[in-house]
């Protein structure tokens, strides 16, 4: 899996003071962090959680499994800050993170901002928002139109660093060229309708600093009411030329949330690919047996 492009942008928005989000973009690593507390706090709380996931060395693990220990060390960092300082007493942040590793994309999320995945001219949100309104409309006491005029929808059911543990959704999603993924905060996704931020992507794919840009600024068009952050990537042709073993559909993300959602069709295209080596070998000693 190679990257084709990158870009992130990130703006205070037109009704706030200060700006609480944060991003990282150092591929193959991405991750926006929206964060929340009194005076500073929220600022410290999101910064101090993308700068652990920057510097923090995750030894042998991959996968899910690393992006969700990335994100339980900003946790813990975040917490012990909050613990130990009074003027950051309860502050927390969103965090959602994408990993571009060898067999697909790597998203790791708490909280609400929100991972997209853009292909074939269609947009899929592929998170799960930790929040109050979701779960309302999960269990159907609140419908759709409800929520996006809801006063409550930036109360959000999971952050990092509130507790000492937190639960982390994690799963991989099996890319293929072509496929752009944007990470975004809540201040760009309740301004800027789903359908919009698709067209900003097909506007022009090759150039995604461009397509930041388009979306901070529609988000201010719509009113800029919250700080807003965008983060997109694009996946390119794969260096050993062939990506066959990439084409198949993003998996759905299940219900229950402990769970890491895992695509199997690439490693059962490894396996084939291995027995086929295998049988190739054994062919030539079998030929050169015979000839000797
Ligand atoms: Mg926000």
């Amino acid at each position: 899996m190679t990257l084709a492009a990158y870009s992130g942008a990130t703006d205070t928005g037109r009704k706030r003071r200060r700006n609480e989000d944060a991003y990282v973009v150092a591929p193959p690593l991405f991750a926006v962090a929206d964060g929340m507390g009194g005076a500073q706090a929220g600022e410290i709380a999101s910064k101090l959680a993308a700068t652990v996931l920057e510097d923090t060395d995750s030894g042998s693990l991959s996968g899910p499994e690393r992006v969700a220990s990335l994100i339980q060390e900003a946790n813990r960092r975040v917490h012990e800050r909050s613990s130990t300082d009074p003027a950051t007493t309860g502050m927390g942040t969103t965090m959602t993170v994408a990993l571009v590793e060898s067999d697909g994309v790597v998203i790791g999320h708490v909280g609400d901002s929100r991972a997209y995945l853009v292909r074939d001219g269609g947009i899929e949100q592929i998170t799960e928002d930790h929040s109050l309104v979701n779960e309302l409309l999960k269990s159907g006491r609140l419908s759709s139109e409800e929520a996006e005029t809801h006063p409550q929808r930036s109360v959000i059911t999971r952050a990092v660093g509130t507790d000492p543990d937190v639960d982390v959704d994690s799963f991989i999603v099996d890319a293929r060229a072509g496929d752009v993924f944007l990470l975004c905060s809540d201040g760009l996704t309740d301004m800027v309708a789903d359908e919009d931020i698709l067209e900003a992507v097909e506007k022009s794919p090759e150039d995604l600093k461009r397509v930041t840009k388009s979306l901070v600024a529609a988000a201010n068009r719509g009113g800029g009411e919250d700080n807003i952050t965008v983060v997109a990537f694009a996946i390119g042709e794969d260096e050993a030329g062939g990506d066959t073993a990439e084409m198949t559909a993003v998996v759905e993300p299940d219900t229950t949330e402990t769970q890491p959602r895992q695509g199997v069709s690439n490693a059962r295209a490894r396996l084939v690919l291995t027995m086929l080596g295998l049988l190739a070998i054994a062919g030539v000693l079998l030929v050169w047996g015979l000839v000797h």
